[in-house]
């Protein structure tokens, strides 16, 4: 019911041409129209709001199973906009789409740990069979495609900050978690084997803990979660001992970094971490979110069993080295955590409000 049809996707929007954005001097491609798969996600939502005011064309495929309609409802009128409520497991279609534009970022995946642990077979085969999709279209033109990928990748290592040839040190495949990271970690061999032996121009990206409006509590990400609980002066859930730290990076800092890569001549072939390098623990950061949004919520921790069942493995530390991205695009995510904490928080409080389209759990309904 909400699909445009395929002829309104193709072609009409050909006349809009615009150089890329700048890049310090470094070569830059011409986009005429973008194709993201995942485009009613998080930050699929967010590339396609930055990339319609850049004047390309977008056009979004999704199947709603984590994003939602509310993210691009706002886009549904854009002349330049167009979306098909489908799966990339409909190879037809997505071949189809692929050939009608010049830039594909793929993003369709199962994301966020909840859903990982709750549902490993739909993210194994989402994330590998929807990526062989799509890469697969891509080839027959070489059309120039970056796949995102996730800063999970690294698992284990100690080693920080992560560097893109750092080793990736996985748990065993007992445990559901590492299916997600596994999973990634083949569509990006798969992708930088498309661009060695049949020379599509590839990038992937590894995003690091991306945050911001339109993010949905639902699949347990830590921060939209203690702003929701933090608002509702509900008790925050620090897991484990709360010392474990990571790196929050603001949705418009990554979305310009996938821009400026998608221009970039000098990226096909490189795999380049995205993401800001100023670390908190969980500890630091429900006080701060508590604090900061002069919430009554008491802080509590629970253990790891209770949040997300026996025998599961956290990471402690997640930092990304951000040389590479620097230098291939000449920017650095820099937005400070309170800015990206009244961010969020003011969507959710326009949600709760019933001021934003909301995509927020049943449970949480009652409270608007
Ligand atoms: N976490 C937490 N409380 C929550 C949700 C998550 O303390 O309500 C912790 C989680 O155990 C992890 C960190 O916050 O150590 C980040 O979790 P998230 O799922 O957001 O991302 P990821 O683990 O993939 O970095």
């Amino acid at each position: 019911m909400f699909s445009a049809t395929l002829s309104e996707m193709c072609g009409v929007f050909r006349h809009f041409l615009l150089e890329a954005c700048p890049d310090n001097g470094r070569a830059s491609r011409t986009i005429v129209k973008v194709l993201i798969t995942g485009g009613a996600g998080f930050i699929g939502s967010h590339l396609a709001d930055r990339c319609l005011q850049e004047g390309w064309p977008v056009s979004v495929i999704d199947d709603l199973s984590t994003g939602s309609f509310a993210n691009i409802a706002h886009l549904k009128h854009h002349s330049g906009f167009s979306y098909v409520i489908d799966s990339v497991f409909n190879d037809s279609l997505v071949a189809e789409l692929v050939d009608s534009c010049d830039v594909v970022f793929h993003l369709a995946a199962a994301v966020g740990v909840r859903l990982i642990i709750d549902s490993p077979v739909r993210t194994i085969e989402t994330n590998v069979h929807g990526t062989e999709v799509v890469l697969r279209a891509a080839s027959k033109k070489r059309k120039r495609i970056v796949i995102a990928s996730t800063s999970e990748v690294y698992g284990k290592n100690s080693k920080v900050p992560f560097g893109e040839d750092d080793d990736l040190v996985l748990g065993p495949t007992s445990k559901g978690r590492w299916s997600y990271a596994c999973s990634k970690a083949l569509d990006e061999f798969l992708g930088l084997a498309y661009h060695r032996e049949k020379q599509v121009p590839v990038t992937i990206i590894r995003l690091f803990n991306t945050v911001g409006p339109r993010q949905t509590a639902r699949y347990g990400m830590v921060l939209p979660n203690f702003v929701r609980q933090a608002l509702l002066n509900e008790p925050i859930t620090v897991f484990g001992d709360g010392r474990q730290t990571r790196c929050f990076g603001y949705v418009a800092d990554a979305v310009e970094c996938m821009v400026r890569i998608a221009t970039s001549t000098g990226a096909a072939g490189e795999v380049v971490n995205i993401g800001n390098d100023e670390e908190i623990s969980m500890n630091n950061l429900a006080e701060l979110v508590k604090q900061r949004l002069h919430s009554k919520s008491e802080i509590v921790h629970l253990p790891y069993d209770r949040a997300y069942g026996p025998g599961f493995e956290d990471m402690q530390r997640r930092v990304p080295s951000l040389a590479k991205l620097e230098s291939l695009v000449s920017y650095r995510p820099t937005t400070p955590l309170t800015e990206i904490l009244d961010a969020v928080a003011l969507n959710l409080r326009q949600q709760l409000s019933g001021n934003a389209p909301t995509d927020i759990p049943v449970a949480f309904a009652a409270f608007q």
